[in-house]
């Protein structure tokens, strides 16, 4: 899955990276859909033996265009883990109490703690996607906060966070035939947003600015992964697969047992 990670100071053209690929991956929807599970279950233990240790942070940002499927891979990736230890963030537009401070404000206060796993569902880069796309600073305001966000996440990552950063990269075409079944479908119409169509018009202006984004802030110590999401299966077997891979590195154990356990009698 390191194909799909972003190499500090590399240039991102989104166009040239293919929003249907599946090439990380030997075989069809079925099997991946198998190799999820297998996933998941793993990622379960994963989690426990995290909040067990109480040592290690772990934060991941989900990013997309509408309909990139955040949500889906919050539901389906996770499924399974304990909720205790597990915490999604939503960042929406801010409110007045927000804008009265800094952009990294409201962020700060939500990124883990030790033993815990966070996720982003949209993060402090709408501060440099959305307020850039609708200018709602100057740009000398936005094109500086790439800096401070690489700065936030340094210190982040040397106070024992790790970062993983996803965009799902879906295709203009996929986000029309999601649009659609939101507006059809009765179980998703809760989803259709009639402002999701305007953002729709902008997608060029979205695209520069997270290639942009993409570019200036895939760091050694807080990487951008671009993931093919217009194949659902494969967007959440290449998130599964990463995080797995992350949390298998971070070699941890149960805590010891009190002394002289053997010795404890249970009434
Ligand atoms: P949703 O994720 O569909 O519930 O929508 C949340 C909305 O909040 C999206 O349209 C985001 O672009 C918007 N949003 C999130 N963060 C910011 C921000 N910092 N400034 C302006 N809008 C934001
Ligand atoms: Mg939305």
């Amino acid at each position: 899955m390191e194909i799909y990670r972003v190499k500090p100071g590399s240039r991102v053209d989104l166009d040239t990276c293919d929003t249907r690929d599946t090439s990380g991956f030997d075989g069809d929807k079925s099997e991946g859909k198998k190799e999820l599970k297998k996933l998941t279950a793993r990622l379960e233990e994963l989690q426990e033996l995290l909040y067990a240790e109480g040592k290690q942070k772990l934060l991941i940002i989900l990013q997309a265009m509408d309909t990139g499927g955040k949500d889906g891979v919050i539901r389906h990736v996770f499924d399974g883990v304990n909720p205790q230890g597990v915490k999604v963030a939503n960042f929406k537009v801010p409110t007045a109490e927000e804008l009265s401070h800094d952009y990294l404000w409201r962020v700060h206060k939500q990124t883990p703690g030790r033993g815990e796993i966070v996720i982003f569902n949209r993060s402090h880069y709408e501060d440099v996607l959305v307020v850039r796309v609708h200018n709602l600073v100057p740009p000398e305001v936005w094109q500086r906060r790439y800096d401070h966000i690489n700065a936030f996440e340094q210190l982040l990552a040397e106070e024992g966070t790790t970062i993983l950063k996803f965009f799902l990269h879906i295709s203009k075409d996929e986000q029309r035939e999601r649009l659609e079944s939101r507006r059809d479908e009765p179980h998703k119409q809760w989803k259709f947003n009639v402002g999701d169509l305007k953002e729709r018009k902008l997608w060029g202006d979205y695209t520069a600015a997270y290639e942009d984004a993409l570019s200036k802030t895939s760091t050694e110590w807080a990487p951008w992964y671009v993931v093919p999401a217009d194949r659902k299966w494969y967007r959440n077997l290449v998130i599964g697969t990463t995080l797995v891979e992350t949390l298998e590195r971070f070699d941890m154990r149960y805590p010891p047992a009190a002394e002289n356990l053997d010795e404890v009698v249970v009434e």
